[in-house]
């Protein structure tokens, strides 16, 4: 399997944090990225848990060079030194869709990785970058399947990525409109994904 360095133990995102940089309605600064691989086996599906966390980007505040979110994150999955000779699939749930450039390196990380399949769920599109639009079409093309979290995705990082403390069975507190907007961003994204390069 993985030749990697063993992972670092796994991290939870506190309640907070979850809830302010995942609403679909907020604008946050900050880009939080959750994570997991799978291996796939013929027909299956088998999580591989060692390879499941989160990572945010790194701002100015922290004392480092800006960084994108999706830099750190590749950077992350090549420390995996993930078997060329198998299959997997990682799935990311994204704060904010990558950015031009961002969507430029996991497309050309997918065209290098034929064995890594990668879904992204963005709980909004970050529109600020000029070429955007161009960039999600490229990950599409290179194989990445582009979507926007809807409340079952919402739900499952609650429940997956998120410390509840001692109760476990905490409910995820879905906002007001969560549901409207997740469907307007899906239209937008179609619209994105649909429109032909000139
Ligand atoms: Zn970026």
């Amino acid at each position: 399997m993985a030749a990697g360095p063993a992972p670092e133990a796994r991290s939870l995102m506190d309640e907070q944090t979850f809830l302010d940089n995942f609403n679909n309605l907020k604008y946050p600064r900050k880009t939080y990225l959750c994570y997991e691989v799978e291996l796939l086996v013929g027909e299956n599906h088998i999580p591989l848990d060692d390879y499941k966390g989160f990572v945010r980007n790194e701002g100015a505040d922290m004392g480092f060079q800006p960084r994108h979110v999706e830099l750190i994150f590749l950077e992350r999955m090549a420390s995996w030194n993930l078997d060329t000779e198998l299959r997997y699939r990682v799935t990311c749930f994204i704060s904010w869709s990558p950015c031009a450039d961002c969507a430029d390196e996991l497309t050309k990380f997918l065209r290098e990785n034929r064995h890594v399949n990668l879904r992204i769920f963005a709980a909004r599109i970050y529109e600020r970058s000029q070429g955007y639009e161009a960039g999600l079409r490229a990950l599409k093309a290179a194989g990445a399947e582009v979507a926007i979290m809807t409340l079952q995705e919402f739900e499952y990082c609650w429940k997956n990525f998120v410390d509840h403390q001692q109760d476990e069975d905490k409910p995820f507190p879905r906002w007001d409109n969560l549901c409207v907007k997740s469907e307007k961003l899906t239209k937008k994204l179609a619209g994105i994904l649909q429109n032909r390069e000139e």
